[in-house]
């Protein structure tokens, strides 16, 4: 997904200024991938699919993305600011000579080139870039930009490319961790929870709502720094960054740290027994309550039609 957001952002710079939205594609990845970055305003894609790209690598992807800026020439980079992006976009800066803004939130377009922006200290300011090298190359953080609309067999030339593929580090294995959770970042619907809770076996409270809800679980970093829950869970400025059509916090606060990561919700519920909580300045719906007495009635009921 964020490499769709970043295809479609580039869609609708290149449709502002008459460019052309090139996306490269580096590794395996089936027909539908390339099919999928063409519905979402790619007019090319480029593929480097040896058996070198297996497995990210720094060196050779950076190479591989690298070699595709020197023959394509862009006026612009954009890389999703995930934590591969965050190592191959100051990489490819360096060895394409362009100059780097990580984590952009927005773009604007001011006499062809770009303006972006991104928020600073946990959002307490916005901060505004240009660049003053010509190449500009940009990650853009996850879950912010909207997706375009597909459009299902837009025309989209496909070509295979090849760089060295060489590295001097080698990814012998690679594991993915079995979680049987949803993931955070693509959920429409997240149940987070907190030290409100009091207690680790009480996040169980939040796992049952989130099944009723079929939504993704997460956690704000005070129960992740207890121990309770992993910190892939987390949601906040050190955590993930999400953006679900409805986020439900339990016994947050909302620190400024944790709003940081989930303010651009579409819906915020939040359920604290303080009505003086940070959290009620950013919900669209409060219960001031207790989540003893507010979850428990909810296990196991269908509450989806309440939302959906
Ligand atoms: P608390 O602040 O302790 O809040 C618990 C809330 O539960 C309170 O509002 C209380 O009223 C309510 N409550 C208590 N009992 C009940 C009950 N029975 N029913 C209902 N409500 C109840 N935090 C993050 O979440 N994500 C981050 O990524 C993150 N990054 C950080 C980075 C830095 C550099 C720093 C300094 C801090 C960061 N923090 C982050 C921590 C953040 O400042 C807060 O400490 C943290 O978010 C607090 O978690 P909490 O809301 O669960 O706990």
């Amino acid at each position: 997904r964020p490499s769709l957001e970043a295809v479609s952002e580039a869609r609708r710079l290149a449709d502002a200024s008459s460019g052309r939205v090139v996306s490269v594609l580096i590794g395996p990845a089936d027909d539908s991938a390339v099919a999928a970055l063409g519905a979402h305003g790619a007019d090319k894609v480029i593929r480097f699919a040896g058996d070198g790209f297996a497995a990210y690598s720094s060196e050779s992807y950076a190479r591989a993305l690298a070699r595709a800026v020197e023959t394509e020439s862009p006026d612009a980079v954009f890389v999703p600011f995930t934590s591969t992006g965050r190592d191959l976009a100051p990489r490819v800066a360096f060895l394409t000579g362009g100059g780097l803004v990580s984590d952009c939130a927005s773009f604007d377009l001011a006499d062809g080139r770009l303006v972006a922006k991104r928020s600073q200290y946990s959002g307490k300011m916005v901060a505004t870039f240009t660049w003053a090298s010509k190449l500009q190359i940009a990650s853009l953080r996850p879950n912010v930009f909207a997706l375009v609309s597909p459009v299902e067999g837009r025309a989209c030339e496909v070509v295979a490319a090849e760089a060295d593929a060489t590295s001097r580090a080698r990814v012998r294995e690679f594991k993915a961790k079995e979680s049987g959770r949803k993931e955070l970042v693509e959920a429409q619907v997240i149940v987070s929870g907190g030290r409100g809770l009091k207690a680790a076996e009480h996040f169980k409270l939040v796992e049952d709502l989130g099944a009723a809800m079929g939504a993704a679980v997460g956690a704000s970093r005070a129960i992740v720094d207890d121990g309770w829950v992993s910190h892939s869970m987390q949601v906040g400025q050190t955590g993930k960054t999400v953006s679900p059509s409805l986020y439900v916090a339990c016994g947050i606060s909302g620190a400024i740290q944790h709003l940081a990561g989930m303010s651009s919700s579409r819906v915020i519920v939040a359920i604290n027994k303080d009505p003086e909580a940070p959290i009620f300045k950013v919900a669209n719906y409060g219960i001031v309550g207790d989540v003893f007495e507010i979850l428990p009635p909810l296990k196991g009921k269908d509450v989806r039609s309440i939302y959906e």
